[in-house]
């Protein structure tokens, strides 16, 4: 069984008549079945008669055709899945051959792909995350985790703040495990959100303390959220509902997040940046990391990915990369922060070369609100 998608009503009918098989039939909208019946019972050799079949469709539709009067160029894409005598309904069927097909299209349409079931079971984990992601934002299921920064002296002089899934029945859920499911799905833009209006109310609350009151708090922001036309008022409006100070709130934007409209990004950083808000460009060096966009941006910080910071000292590549970030930084104008570093030799090499700025495991892994302030004193 055959599902094609994107092709055109007539054009169809040719196909069939030029091609022994026996059942062509439109689904619905640019959807049409086409069924084979007889192929071998060998399932690799019907594999390959269907996939023969499949090319001919394609081939077919590569030259452009007349349909009243007009000619007309379609790209199909075709899903392609196996079946014997009663073993699945025909639903089931139906919708094998539709995630086939959803498969062609992405992998750039004018092509076929066979189900498997691996495929259906990615999909299927994928459909529960989904639901469980929805119930977990209806719900308010998240936490903000802190990690400090520290500076020369060891004094923490703020915090990254990061999210947490407190599934109720999974336990804790790390964020790379939902954060691309949630871009995918726009879940992000609530649970963005919640996150930017739980880290004004911290900042809040530590400008209470003499002891807390100094503090910058990063938070992570990711592409969909910043793409909003109204990004900077809704950042806005959280300080201001909160009563949080804006010198006090630290965005982190990644390179790739920046340069997909780099000129849309400068606009939305100046805008943020006179209300008194600072900018650090998160895992600095994995992107394009190339000077001309880095002097267009309002930056306040570069922070080193710490894959640069993991293999530190022994590795001469990273050590150059690592000095290289470091002067470039100052050259700017702008701060430096390392994160992941997890050793003392790490620490003293960012140290020896520049870097006063630190966050990682050797000061503390994020940790929920209360250690955090615990850890302060
Ligand atoms: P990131 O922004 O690069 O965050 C740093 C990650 O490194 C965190 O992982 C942190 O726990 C981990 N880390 C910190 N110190 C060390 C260390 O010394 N060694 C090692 N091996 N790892 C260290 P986490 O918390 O799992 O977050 C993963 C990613 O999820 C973050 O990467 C960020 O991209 C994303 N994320 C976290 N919170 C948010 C959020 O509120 N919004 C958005 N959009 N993304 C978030
Ligand atoms: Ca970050
Ligand atoms: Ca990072």
């Amino acid at each position: 069984m055959a599902s094609i998608g994107d092709s055109t009503t007539t054009s169809i009918v040719s196909v069939s008549d030029e091609l022994d098989v026996h059942t062509v039939s439109r689904f619905g909208g640019d959807e049409f079945v086409v069924i084979l019946e007889g192929l071998t019972g060998n399932s690799h050799e019907a594999a390959a008669q269907a996939e023969t079949i499949g090319n001919n469709i394609l081939s077919s539709f590569k030259l452009p055709f007349e349909m009243n009067g007009k000619s007309h160029h379609s790209t199909p894409s075709i899903g392609i899945t196996l079946f014997f005598d009663d073993a699945l309904s025909s639903d089931d069927l139906l919708k094998q051959a539709d995630i086939a097909m959803y498969q062609a299209k992405e992998a750039g349409r004018n092509t076929l792909r066979f189900f498997d079931l691996q495929m259906q079971v990615a999909i299927a984990e994928r459909t529960a995350l989904e639901s469980m992601l929805r119930t977990g934002v209806n719900e308010q299921q998240f936490a903000l985790f802190y990690q400090p920064q520290v500076n020369g002296d060891n004094a923490v002089i703020g915090a990254e703040a990061l999210l947490r899934w407190l599934h109720p029945e999974e336990g804790l859920i790390p964020p790379d495990r939902f954060i691309p499911l949630a871009e995918e799905t726009g879940l992000i833009l609530p649970i963005g959100q919640w996150v930017i209006e739980a880290a004004c109310e911290t900042i809040r609350q530590w400008s209470e303390s003499p002891l807390r009151s100094h503090m910058v708090l990063a938070v992570n922001v990711s592409a969909r959220q910043f793409r909003q036309p109204d990004f900077v008022e809704k950042v806005q409006a959280a300080l201001t509902d909160s009563g949080a100070m804006a010198t006090r709130l630290k965005l982190e934007l990644t390179e790739s997040l920046v340069l997909e409209d780099i000129e849309d990004a400068i606009k939305k950083m100046r805008a943020l940046k006179r209300i008194g808000i600072g900018f650090s460009m998160d895992d600095f060096g994995t992107g394009y990391s190339s000077l001309s966009y880095l002097t267009k941006l309002p930056l306040d910080q570069i922070k080193i990915d710490q894959s640069f910071v993991r293999n530190l000292p022994d590795n001469a590549n990273d050590a150059v990369i690592v000095q290289t970030i470091i002067s470039m930084t100052k050259g700017l104008g702008m701060f430096v922060i390392a994160e992941g570093v997890e050793t003392d030799e790490q620490r003293q090499f960012l140290g020896d070369n520049g870097c006063s700025t630190y966050q990682g495991y050797l000061f503390s892994k994020p940790v929920p609100l209360e250690q955090f302030e615990e850890m302060l004193g």
